[in-house]
């Protein structure tokens, strides 16, 4: 052990699994960061696709502040009313019938994934286990999530990987076909917009049929919306967009919390039929504090206001984009994604495209494909995306000389 003060703080006793941009913030306001030595930052990342209303939202800060002083948590072994409320909002507003909360998006996949299984057990299928993922695919960090993840480097040196899982090419209909055809299996599961690997959008044609796929050969079809879901593409649910691909059971996190850690796994009364009393739990999944922050975020974010915003913004977004693309065809590829879940594949290393950003004052994240996102709040004016167009044509200017030099 050694001693840092805490007005001197280093990384020393942080383990290493993040690689930090060197840059740390006191205060967010609604789209701004300001970072502790004193720059204001444009905020395109939003807390990666999480701050789903900016920061410091009033409503969110005053539904923390009054459930703050009632009650945070007791535990799952009573009555939540909170919770039940949240639970009829998410249903009333989706094809769930149930909802089980967590604390993040990887553990509303592993309750997904248990879901799925246990489904087929109560079914009489117990043989019925193999579960379907694609390439490219992010599901989070635990055993089960980076087993049903596409990116092998996420399983690589953790010991042997769990059996039942197999990714397959995203798009490749006649691969699902043979999945689901396979009489082992459990669900498929994929993000309608894939968010880490690099903002891949299903097609709304796609949505349906590898619904259809699934429905006829009774196997379930699980959705994580944790980065999609909440607004980010324009609806509620990214699967909304499509005409009948209404999933059995579905993933989200990230904005429902709008910052505040909380998740959920919903499901069809029947997908869920294995989920009984003893079989799966959580301590603080669903406590009073998340709740009230979550039943907040959920009004705000499901309301024409704020989904109109992100498909007007995003429609500017994608226009304008296009432009920098051809004006700038050195640098950028390709534009991509959809709503608020923008991505933009660069020639230049994306790594190195983020810090020409940061040095104009915009934060954007990075995915895979050599991808940038653009994951802003979902309440951004149409005059900030503007800012933020002017801030990514300086950077690609910058990205240019770069390679000239
Ligand atoms: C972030 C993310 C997860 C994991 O969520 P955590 O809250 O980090 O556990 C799972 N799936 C997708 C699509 C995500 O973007």
């Amino acid at each position: 052990m050694s001693s840092s003060t805490p007005s001197n703080p280093s990384q020393q006793h942080i383990m290493g699994v993040y690689n930090r941009a060197p840059l740390a913030f006191e205060k967010g306001r609604g789209a701004r960061l300001f970072s502790t030595d004193g720059d204001v930052y444009l905020d395109c990342v939003a807390g990666i696709a999480t701050d789903g209303l900016g920061h410091a939202h009033p409503v969110l800060v005053e539904a923390l502040k009054t459930q703050g002083e009632k009650l945070w948590h007791v535990s799952n072994i009573y009555r939540i009313p909170e919770q039940e409320e949240l639970a009829d909002k998410l249903c009333a507003n989706s094809f769930a019938d149930v909802v089980f909360f967590t604390n993040s998006g990887t553990e509303a996949i592993e309750c997904a994934l248990k879901t799925a299984r246990k489904y087929h057990t109560a079914n009489g299928q117990p043989e019925r286990i193999e579960i379907f993922g694609f390439d490219g695919s992010f599901h989070g960090r635990s055993y089960a999530a980076v087993n049903a993840s596409g990116n092998p480097s996420y399983v690589e040196g953790f010991g042997p990987r769990l059996p039942g899982y197999t990714q397959l090419t995203f798009g490749d209909i006649e691969a699902i076909k043979a999945a689901v055809a396979n009489p082992t299996t459990a669900a498929v599961i994929i993000e309608p917009v894939q968010g880490e690997g690099g903002a891949r959008a299903m097609t709304e044609a796609q949505l349906n049929e590898l619904r259809q796929l699934t429905r006829e050969a009774g196997v379930l079809l699980i959705y994580d919306e944790v980065q999609c879901g909440m607004g980010r593409t324009g609806k509620l649910f990214a699967y909304e967009w499509a005409s009948d691909a209404a999933p059995d059971i579905m993933c989200i996190a990230k904005a429902l919390g709008g910052g505040f850690p909380v998740g959920a796994c919903l499901a069809t009364a029947e997908a869920a039929k294995g989920m009984t009393v003893g079989v799966h739990g959580s301590t603080f999944g669903g406590n009073p504090l998340a709740m009230a922050v979550g039943k907040a975020a959920f009004d705000t974010i499901n309301t024409p206001e704020i989904l109109d915003n992100v498909k007007q913004v995003a429609g500017y977004f994608t226009q304008q984009l296009n432009g920098l693309k051809d004006r700038f065809p050195d640098v950028i590829v390709d534009i991509r994604g959809k709503g608020f879940l923008i991505g933009i594949k660069l020639i230049p290393n994306n790594r190195e495209f983020m810090v020409l950003a940061r040095d104009e004052k915009l934060l954007v994240a990075g995915g895979g494909d050599n991808c940038v996102r653009l994951l802003p709040p979902l309440n951004l004016t149409v005059e900030e995306a503007s800012e933020a167009i002017a801030k990514l044509e300086k950077a690609c200017e910058a990205a240019r000389a770069k390679v000239a030099a």
